[in-house]
Parts: structure tokens; C-alpha cells; sequence
């Protein structure tokens, strides 16, 4: 049995659906929940749904979503930075980000960008429209593949200075240097660099359901500095409860990953669509 015949009959999925995420495992995604209300929402015909494609098939899959009449789809762990090299033409801006998240399937031919930065900057300017990143300090937490996003976004938005901390430091280093001008610390300093900063950033998966907390006493944060976490299972993090009990203005991770799906539907299908109420409640609650 080759790698294609142990996941998802792709090319079953590719030529029903609309759209569609792709990764491994993928069963719990949120994605089609979204997109699905927007494509009703809009009167477009079609669906999104999921595609099971474990490492070792994407480049066989490539082929197979290249030929397929898919508008595009969305990728996820472990795809994201694979797609750089299999996608026919990436943007600069997933180039910068070091992965692609977001394909469109035109004329047999891949065309890949990314939009979690745009997901990150609008949840901010959503939740906290009167911060301005110009000129602010950020300390961002980890250096995984969402850490490259946030980094993005926020020297795209004029952010004055990033300190980038991570339990691994090399990994935070070789982050650096794909973004001139961030400056990394050591993970055991995060408490006391708090007091220094307008905006602090939880990308590590520290607080997520089934991880430990992050370890962090906000003693010395100020009350005018915006927290958020990109953790958004459980919504509110026991990062977010704190930075809240300490009177700080709190940002949830969901709006990132609504954002860049609107960004996703948007280039695909060429409408926004509309973020409602109900679509964050429908969301909430499956959690
Ligand atoms: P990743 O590439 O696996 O990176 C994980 C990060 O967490 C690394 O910096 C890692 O540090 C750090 N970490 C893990 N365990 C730790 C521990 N015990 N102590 C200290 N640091 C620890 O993951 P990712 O893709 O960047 O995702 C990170 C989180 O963001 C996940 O919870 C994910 O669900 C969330 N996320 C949310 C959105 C959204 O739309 N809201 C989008 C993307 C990701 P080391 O380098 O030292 O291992």
C-alpha cells in the first residue's frame, strides 16, 4: 500500500469539493465549519471539506489538486512550509513567512500565499482597534511556524521593537535572522522584560488544552499593555485570565483563525465575507 492509498481518496475528495484543508491529522479542523457558512451565506454553490494527506503523498497530492476543479485549499501542520517548493508560484509574502497556507488552483497551476499574518494584524485591529503597534515594544513567546506570522505582521505593521523569547533559543536565533531587526532573549528573562512592553504575544502551545500553562507571573506587566494568545482551545487561556485580572486589555486567539480564513475566501471567491456574531459563537461553542 503506497502513502496515497493509506489516507484520503484524494482525488475522490478533489473533484467534489470546492474547496478544501488539507494536513495530517485533520479531522478536528474548524476550517469547513467557516467556510461552509460563508459559501451559503454568499450563494455560491460548492463545499469544503477536509483531505487527509499524510507528508510522504503531498507531492503526489499536488498533482492531483493541480488537474482538480478546486477554486483552492487551505494547509495545515505538517504541510505548510513543504508547499513552498510544491506550489507552481508562491508570493512574497509567504516566502517572508517561510510557509504557504493558502493555495489557488487555477489553470493547472498552484499559486500559494499566506494569510495567517493578515489573521493575526485583523484580530488585533478587531479586538483592540485603538492599538497602535507603531513605535510599541512586543515580546513574543516561542519560534514555531506561527511565531514567523506574528514576527510578519507586526514589522508589516510598524511595530518599534520585537524581543523574541523561546524555550529553545537557537530556534529563536535562527528565527531572528530571517527578520532583521527582532532581538532575542533568554526564556528565563520573560518576567523581567514584562514591564517594558506595550504588547505581549503567546505563540507557543503552552495553554492549550491538553498542554501545561504557560508559567507566568504578570506582576510587572502594565495595565495599558495588550495581551493575546494565539492558544484559542480553551478560548480564554489562564494567560488571557491573568493579563484580565491585572487590568490589561485581552485579545483570544479564535479572530486569527477566522481572519485568515476570510482572507482565504476572499482571494478565492473575490467577496469577503462577514464575520457575524454568530458565526464566533457557533465557533465558541465547539470548543
Ligand atoms: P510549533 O511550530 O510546534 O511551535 C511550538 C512552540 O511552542 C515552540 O516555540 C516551542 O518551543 C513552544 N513550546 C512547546 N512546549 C513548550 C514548553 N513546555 N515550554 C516552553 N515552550 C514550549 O507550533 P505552532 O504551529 O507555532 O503553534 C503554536 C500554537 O499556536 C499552537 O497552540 C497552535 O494551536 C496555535 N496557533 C493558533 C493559530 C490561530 O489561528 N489562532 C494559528 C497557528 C497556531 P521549542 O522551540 O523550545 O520547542
Amino acid at each position: 500500500m503506497n502513502t496515497l492509498d493509506e489516507t484520503d481518496d484524494i482525488s475522490a475528495k478533489a473533484h467534489a469539493l470546492t474547496a478544501a484543508v488539507i494536513g495530517h491529522p485533520i479531522a478536528h479542523s474548524r476550517s469547513p465549519m467557516i467556510h461552509n457558512r460563508w459559501l451559503a451565506e454568499e450563494g455560491l454553490a460548492g463545499q469544503y471539506g477536509v483531505i487527509d494527506i499524510l507528508p510522504a503523498a503531498l507531492p503526489a497530492a499536488c498533482d492531483i489538486l493541480r488537474q482538480s476543479p478546486m477554486t483552492g485549499f487551505n494547509a495545515t501542520l505538517p504541510h505548510k512550509e513543504m508547499l513552498l517548493d510544491l506550489c507552481d508560484e508562491v508570493d512574497a509574502t509567504a516566502r517572508a513567512i517561510g510557509a504557504v497556507n493558502t493555495v489557488s488552483v487555477r489553470d493547472g497551476r498552484l499559486y500559494g500565499t499566506n494569510t495567517d499574518a493578515f489573521g493575526f494584524m485583523e484580530n488585533l485591529r478587531q479586538g483592540a482597534p485603538e492599538f497602535d503597534p507603531a513605535g510599541k515594544t512586543a515580546l513574543v513567546l516561542g519560534a514555531g511556524g506561527a511565531a514567523r506570522a506574528v514576527l510578519f505582521g507586526l514589522q508589516a505593521a510598524g511595530i518599534g521593537q520585537i524581543l523574541l523569547l523561546n524555550r529553545t533559543r537557537s530556534k529563536a536565533e535562527a528565527l531572528a535572522e530571517a527578520f532583521p531587526g527582532v532581538q532575542v532573549a533568554e526564556w528565563a528573562a520573560r518576567q523581567a522584560l514584562l514591564k517594558d512592553v506595550q504588547l505581549l504575544v503567546n505563540t507557543t502551545s503552552l495553554g492549550m488544552c491538553g498542554q501545561p500553562d504557560l508559567e507566568l507571573d504578570l506582576g510587572g506587566v502594565s495595565p495599558e499593555a495588550l495581551v493575546t494568545d494565539l492558544v484559542y482551545n480553551p478560548l480564554q487561556t489562564s494567560l488571557l485570565n491573568h493579563a484580565a485580572a491585572k487590568g490589561c486589555q485581552t485579545v483570544t486567539g479564535l479572530g486569527m483563525l477566522v481572519y485568515q480564513a476570510q482572507k482565504a475566501f476572499e482571494i478565492w471567491f473575490g467577496v469577503r465575507p462577514a464575520v457575524t456574531d454568530e458565526l464566533i459563537k457557533t465557533l465558541e461553542d465547539s470548543l
